[in-house]
């Protein structure tokens, strides 16, 4: 059975990198039917703040990614680590030590004196002490051979283990270390594959040796590379690596991000565009790429515009309603169903497709006249044409667009007329400018009143 996690440090939102990590370990899962867990790394006490949290599980909400059980914080969890640190201490695979920060810094300079790698010299290794204050616990790691495992994205990683230090496994405060924790909890929890950000690759030789000397088998590893900026180099601020929160607030569709991040490190012959089960269906970690992909804003918009036009309605007006409101507008989600399927073409986001329908969203009396597409269109023929139609749509039959459209062909024809002498002004009348949707499927969403009401307002 396969077992995945997601384990953000919450010191930060949740950036796109993450994200895509996220993403991943959440489709490998979804694809083996598997179980993905979602764990807080809050080891670090000082940096992790409730609200990144909060912020981070909102983000993976937006995106759609749910994970199985409860979700697990690895401060509540120290007891456990120290556990199983206890059993390394009782099998001989962990030692007390007591030199001190300053003692080890200047075994470190001695060793780059000698031109050898900076590390703790193993001075305690063999001492048999045991608990005491200013005491750290240390893995009596192996002093020669290699430190292997298989990357599936990387290839076979190899490191010699002497470049590796007996790495501190419990503070002197009581503290379990990052490492520790994170081996113990994959270790215990089942977790099968960690996809994660070629970032932490050098921290896996150290997981592997606690592993080891727990005696505990190795999950698979696949370290992504991370995502570069149009430039090649380490994605900035300015060229996309945003938290996914600011997406969200701009207007983008959770899906399109989805889409987006997947293929960045992912790829599935040459198709762009995957619908998310589409992607639960063909994910596997066989098409992980190893090169970094660069990130492309262009490209992101353009799958943006796609789900924008693709999106089922209610989704969309589900996906639109806080950028209406914003817009200082209450709608019912029905109306919003209606109404934006008649704007999604001509907006790039949510915020966008907001602001394009404000139009429709105003009282008559409220409604902005262009003063241009008035001088030109509604002219005193122009009005008297509105006039005209505003006693034939009284009394149309059903509101629908069918009808009204038959209505405003029927008076062009029958009064002998071209349809650019009625159209404009009643265009004006109803939406206040010359652009916009069709016009009955303006007035149908409108609905009788408010288009009576807009077109009283024209023609006075
Ligand atoms: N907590 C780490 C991070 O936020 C993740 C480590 C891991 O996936 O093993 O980068």
């Amino acid at each position: 059975k396969v077992v995945t996690r997601f384990a953000p440090s919450p010191t930060g939102h949740l950036h796109i990198g993450g994200a895509r990590t996220a993403i991943f370990n959440w489709l490998l899962a979804r694809h083996f039917g598997g179980t993905f867990l979602l764990r807080i790394e809050d080891t670090d006490q000082e940096r992790s703040l409730q609200e990144y949290t909060d912020s981070i599980l909102a983000s993976m909400r937006w995106l759609g990614l749910d994970w199985d059980g409860d979700l697990i914080y690895q401060s509540r969890r120290f007891d456990i680590y120290n556990g199983y640190i206890d059993r390394m201490l009782e099998t001989g695979h962990a030692y007390w030590c007591e030199c001190t920060p300053e003692e080890v810094e200047q075994m470190r300079e001695t060793a780059r004196e000698r031109g050898l790698k900076p590390k703790y010299d193993g001075r305690c290794r063999e001492r048999g002490l045991g608990p005491g204050p200013g005491r750290v616990v240390r893995l009596k790691a192996p002093l020669d051979g290699r430190v292997v495992f298989e990357d599936v994205v990387k290839g076979t990683l190899a490191f010699d283990a002497a470049e590796l230090d007996d790495m501190v496994l419990r503070r002197s405060d009581g503290t379990p270390t990052y490492n520790m924790a994170v081996v113990v909890d994959d270790a215990t929890m089942g977790v099968t594959h960690v996809l994660r950000g070629d970032d932490h690759v050098s921290n896996t030789p150290k997981q592997v040796l606690i592993y080891q000397a727990l005696g505990l088998p190795l999950p698979v590893f696949g370290h992504v590379p991370m995502i570069l900026g149009p430039d090649k180099k380490k994605l900035s601020k300015r060229h996309g690596a945003r938290a996914v929160i600011e997406y969200e607030q701009d207007g983008l569709l959770p899906q399109a991000l989805v889409n987006y991040l997947v293929r960045l490190g992912w790829s599935f012959g040459d198709q762009e565009i995957f619908a998310l089960q589409e992607l639960v269906e063909k994910f596997t970690t066989d098409n992980l790429n190893s090169a970094p992909a660069a990130f492309d804003p262009d490209k992101l918009q353009w799958l943006n515009a796609h789900y924008l036009r693709e999106t089922p309605v209610d989704e969309l007006a589900r996906l639109a309603a806080p950028f209406v409101k914003a817009e200082g507008f209450d709608v019912a989600p029905e109306r919003l169903a209606a109404l934006a399927p008649l704007f999604r073409e001509r907006a790039s986001n949510l915020a966008d497709l907001a602001k394009v329908m404000r139009f429709m969203l105003v009282d008559a009396a409220a409604l902005e006249h262009d003063p241009a597409a008035v001088a030109k269109a509604l002219t005193a023929e122009g009005k008297a044409h509105v006039a005209a139609l505003r006693g034939l749509l009284e009394k149309a039959g059903p509101f629908d667009k069918a009808t009204l459209e038959k209505v405003v062909h029927d008076y062009v024809e029958q009064g002998g007329l071209k349809f650019k002498q009625v159209g404009p002004p009643l265009r004006v009348a109803l939406a206040g400018s010359l652009g916009g949707p069709g016009l009955p499927e303006i007035m149908e969403v409108l609905g009788r009143a408010e288009t009576l009401a807009r077109l009283d307002r024209a023609a006075a």
